[in-house]
């Protein structure tokens, strides 16, 4: 039997092992340090479909990996420390295997700010994605951190929803491409708050309000009802690094599910240029278990 290793257990590498278990071959997930991935970090999912009512993120993860394991999917709670060209997989515990093809879904993580109430608010008023969080802020007060493309992506969305809209930025100017830039300005609902840093969070059960620093160290309270943080993300690639090619982010470059390496194969949050949606993610580990069959000669 071939044996195949997905490395990571969110939506993408278990999606893509119910589809290699239900085709029948046998499959090894390493879940790293977040076993069921992202989602389960997250409080309730409203746009996942099949739901009617919004699903809590671990209760869907949790689902996904005893469907997986049902197919035969074999979860290791291990983390995978390097993969070489012969698709030799190490992991931290020290064993070493030689799969047939390997699924990368390792992910993403969203940069942090690091200052107090950022942990203990997360997901009551801090938010790391406006498409998943942005329509519980109907008519609501929130801000955004950052001054990139994503930050201003995120503004812009969210006031579709909110009443208005603090875009927050250390800087005076925008990273943000021009054309981003002046639907920033023309929207009345958004204002922005230049050479300003947010470096504390309060609330009680939820977040109330932020303190802000300007330039001239000049610390100032505001209240708002949420509050979303969009300075970056960083993929999971450090162990591949040297193996399959990167985009400058770090980021898995793929030909759908293909990496540059033959039999290393690709999926989720983790590939160059990806939704960073759970649906997507989902349809990629799909797209990545039909392409591994194809490579194992198991479906032409
Ligand atoms: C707070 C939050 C809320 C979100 N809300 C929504 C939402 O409402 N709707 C939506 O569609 N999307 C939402 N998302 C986005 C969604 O979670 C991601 O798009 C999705 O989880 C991506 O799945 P993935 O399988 O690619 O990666 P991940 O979910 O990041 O899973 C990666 C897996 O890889 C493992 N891993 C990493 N490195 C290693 C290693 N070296 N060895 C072994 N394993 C490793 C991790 O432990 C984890 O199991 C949210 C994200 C966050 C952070």
């Amino acid at each position: 039997m071939n044996n195949i290793i997905v490395i990571g257990a969110g939506v993408a590498g278990l999606t893509a092992s119910i589809y290699l278990g239900r085709s029948g071959l046998k499959v090894s997930v390493i879940a790293g340090d977040v076993p069921g991935g992202q989602l389960t970090k997250t409080s309730f999912v409203e746009n996942y479909p099949g739901f009617a009512k919004p699903i809590l993120g671990v209760d869907l993860m949790m689902q996904m990996m005893e469907q997986a394991s049902r197919f035969g999917a074999e979860i290791i709670y291990d983390t995978v420390t390097s993969v070489t060209i012969e698709r030799i997989v190490t992991l931290a515990s020290g064993t070493a295997v030689a799969p047939d093809a390997i699924l990368i879904a390792t992910g993403c993580s969203h940069n942090k700010l690091g200052i107090p109430g950022e942990h203990e608010f997360t997901n009551k008023g801090v938010s790391w994605c406006a498409t998943c969080d942005g329509p519980l802020y109907r008519n609501k007060k929130v801000a955004v951190v950052g001054g990139g493309n994503a930050a201003v992506m995120e503004t812009i969305f969210l006031s579709n929803f909110a009443s208005e809209v603090l875009l927050i930025h250390r800087r005076d100017t925008l990273r943000a491409d021009k054309s981003e830039q002046e639907k920033i300005f023309s929207n009345s609902k958004i204002k922005c708050i230049w050479n300003s840093e947010v470096i504390n969070i309060q609330g009680d059960s939820k977040l109330k309000s932020i303190t802000l620093r300007n330039k001239h160290d000049r610390c100032t309270d505001m209240e708002i009802d949420g509050l979303f943080i969009a300075i970056g993300m960083h993929p999971a690639t450090d162990f591949v690094k040297e193996v399959v090619r990167l985009d400058n982010a770090g980021y898995v470059i793929a030909s759908e599910t293909e990496t540059s390496v033959p039999g290393i194969f690709v999926a989720g949050d983790v590939v160059s240029g990806s939704l960073k949606q759970a649906i997507y993610a989902a349809g990629q580990g799909a797209l990545a278990a039909r392409a591994i069959e194809r490579w194992l000669g198991v479906r032409l």
